[in-house]
Order: structure tokens, then C-alpha cells, then sequence
């Protein structure tokens, strides 16, 4: 089918009101968004753009307003108007499911069992390790499937420190702040065709940070590496290498970049490599031996995945463990710096 006429052949749902939809008022962003002059190059590769040509589409999206039911309206009507709506919602997330493709994501799951879970405030607040007193919570399963992801990239359960995430974004945040806070003056590398989230990472602690061009496979260009490592010696080394790009899928070569690290002089001590598993890190361990296996019997200090690409999931999620001993190191934090 036409994206264009895909895109609009999905209209928003009702809304909750006998009056027509209210005209959104003009706002200053959309004033000054014209989108049909709008820089294509500028935006990011993974945003909602450009299948229909130079037309930013994703701007021109109606915001549903949120509206009081209507004073007439008895109780049926209004929980039948919501019903409807709902499955107009419905109806049409189904359709861009069946249409959905450019992503990287498994759509080809079913959790119909974990329905009746909506009715509760589950919450893991706090270290999954430590039991906390908000009783409603799933740390039972929350450290199971931590344990299954300690013995795929074989660390020992009493090794390791990690939780489960809301996304493979938040899974690289917490990966360089264990190395940056292992390494307050290290300098983080990372690949051009890394993550918009590791170089958000950076910003967001103040790091310094090299953008490492890349080959044309997608991985991060060794040589150039090299150069920056040997050119940065007095520094700590912080390295972002991706297990899977967004695009390409490229596997950055750990082995090859430890063999660089020794030959420029980084022992053990004074570099942190987060490895970004969002794609490829949970199939890596089942991949033929000579790939270059993602395992904590390497000198890594974390690993991270998403759980809405490769598994499938309905709501983001995600997965990252650290080394106990690095993840410790600063007594004060651990998700959310709460214990
Ligand atoms: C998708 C992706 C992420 C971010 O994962 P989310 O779960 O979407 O936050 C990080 N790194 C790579 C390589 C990805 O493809």
C-alpha cells in the first residue's frame, strides 16, 4: 500500500464528546515548523520520516484535545463512546502492525496470558537484590530472568549487578555511568553509528567524547581508534562498542579492540567497555564460535539489550548488567540511587 494513503486512511479515533472535534489553536512551534521547507538532512535517521517524500508527515499529526464528556451524557454512553474509542485505537494499531517494516523490531508475539496484570501497581522500586517494603512488586521474576542473562554472557550470579530496564536506551545510560563513574576523567569513544543515546549519555555527565568515524560495514573504524587511544593515553578509556547497529547491524570486534587496548598501553585497570547489545547482544552467544562472543570472561564491564527488538515485547523493556565490583564501587547508587 502507498504510505501516503496508508498514513491517512488510519484516522484518529472519536473523541469523547457530542460536540465536533475543537480546532486546535495554532502553536507557536507549528508557526514557526513549516514543514514543506523543512531541513530533511537534519533530522535523525530513526525518526518518523521521510517514506512520503521531503513531507516531515509525523509533524502534521492531529493532537486528539482532551475534552470534559458532555454534561448530557449518561454513564452508559460515556463508557460506550470509550469503548469505541478504544477500538477504533484498536483496530488501527493492528493495521500499522500489519504494515510495519523498517524497524528492527519482532512484532510476532502474544502475552494474551499477562492480561489480567494490568490491574495492579506493580513496582520494582529500588535494587532488585534487596527486598523492599512496596509488597506489590515482581522481583521474583525480575532476578530470574537478570540470573539467565548473568549465565548467557557468563558471569557468576554473585559476580554480577543489574536490573531491568525500561529500554536499551536507559540500558547504555546506566552502562557508561558505571564507567564514568569508575573513571571520573575517562574519555568516552564511541562509533559515528552508535546510538543517539550513548552520545546523549555523554552530554548528559559531562564526559568527554570521541566520535570514532566508521568502515563501511557499520563497524567503528579500528585504525582511527587506535590513533585516538594512543593520541589520549593520560586518560582513562570509556568505550561504547555496539553489538548490533540500528542500521546495519554491525558487530564492533571486541577482541580486536582489546588487543588495541593492550598494545596502547590501557591495562585492565584503566578502561571500561560498555558493550550496546540493544539488537544483537541475547543472539550473539548462540552465533557460530569465531564471532567475536559477547562474555564476561572478557575484560567488559556491562552489557545491555532491548527487549522490544529481538524478543518482542509489548511495552519498552530492557536488560543491562555490570560487574558487581564496578557497579559498587560508589556505595551510593544503583537503579534510581536509591540504595
Ligand atoms: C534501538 C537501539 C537502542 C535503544 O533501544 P530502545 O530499547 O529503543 O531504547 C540502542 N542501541 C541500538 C543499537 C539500538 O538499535
Amino acid at each position: 500500500m502507498d504510505p501516503v494513503e496508508l498514513a491517512t486512511s488510519c484516522t484518529m479515533p472519536p473523541v469523547l464528546s457530542r460536540s465536533a472535534v475543537v480546532e486546535q489553536p495554532k502553536t507557536l512551534r507549528s508557526a514557526r515548523l513549516k514543514v514543506d521547507t523543512y531541513n530533511v538532512a537534519a533530522v535523525a535517521p530513526y525518526q518518523a520520516m521521510p517514506v512520503a517524500g521531503p513531507v516531515i508527515t509525523h509533524h502534521k499529526s492531529t493532537a486528539l484535545p482532551v475534552v470534559e464528556p458532555h454534561p448530557e451524557m449518561t454513564e452508559e454512553e460515556r463508557e460506550a463512546r470509550i469503548a469505541e474509542m478504544i477500538d477504533s485505537y484498536m483496530k488501527k494499531l493492528a493495521e500499522r502492525t500489519h504494515h510495519h517494516m523498517g524497524y528492527p523490531y519482532n512484532l510476532d508475539f502474544d502475552y494474551g496470558l499477562l492480561e489480567g496484570l494490568t490491574k495492579f501497581s506493580i513496582n520494582n522500586l529500588g535494587d532488585p537484590f534487596i527486598e523492599s517494603n512496596y509488597g506489590v512488586h515482581s522481583r521474583e521474576f525480575e532476578v530470574g530472568v537478570l540470573n539467565w542473562f548473568a549465565r548467557l554472557w557468563e558471569i557468576d550470579e554473585e559476580e554480577y549487578w543489574g536490573y531491568i530496564t525500561t529500554c536499551g536506551t536507559e540500558g547504555n545510560l546506566h552502562g557508561i555511568l558505571v564507567g564514568r563513574e569508575n573513571f571520573p576523567d575517562g574519555i568516552m569513544y564511541a562509533s559515528a553509528e552508535s546510538h543517539y543515546s550513548v552520545f546523549k549519555a555523554a552530554r548528559m555527565y559531562r564526559m568527554q567524547a570521541e566520535k570514532i568515524p566508521t568502515l563501511e560495514s557499520g563497524e567503528i573504524d579500528y585504525d582511527e581508534l587506535k590513533d585516538a587511544l594512543i593520541a589520549n593515553q593520560g586518560k582513562p578509556a570509556i568505550l561504547n562498542l555496539n553489538i548490533g547497529t540500528t542500521v546495519k547491524g554491525a558487530v564492533d570486534d571486541l577482541d580486536h579492540v582489546l588487543d588495541m587496548l593492550k598494545e596502547a598501553g590501557y591495562n585492565e585497570d584503566r578502561f571500561f567497555i560498555h558493550c550496546d547489545g540493544a539488537l544483537f547482544g541475547m543472539m550473539m552467544p548462540f552465533l557460530r564460535r569465531d564471532a567475536p562472543m559477547v562474555t564476561f570472561r572478557k575484560p567488559i564491564g556491562s552489557v545491555s539489550v532491548s527487549g522490544h527488538k529481538f524478543v518482542g515485547a509489548p511495552v519498552p523493556c530492557g536488560v543491562v548488567i555490570t560487574r558487581f565490583v564496578r557497579a559498587r564501587r560508589k556505595e551510593t547508587w544503583a537503579r534510581g540511587w536509591t540504595s
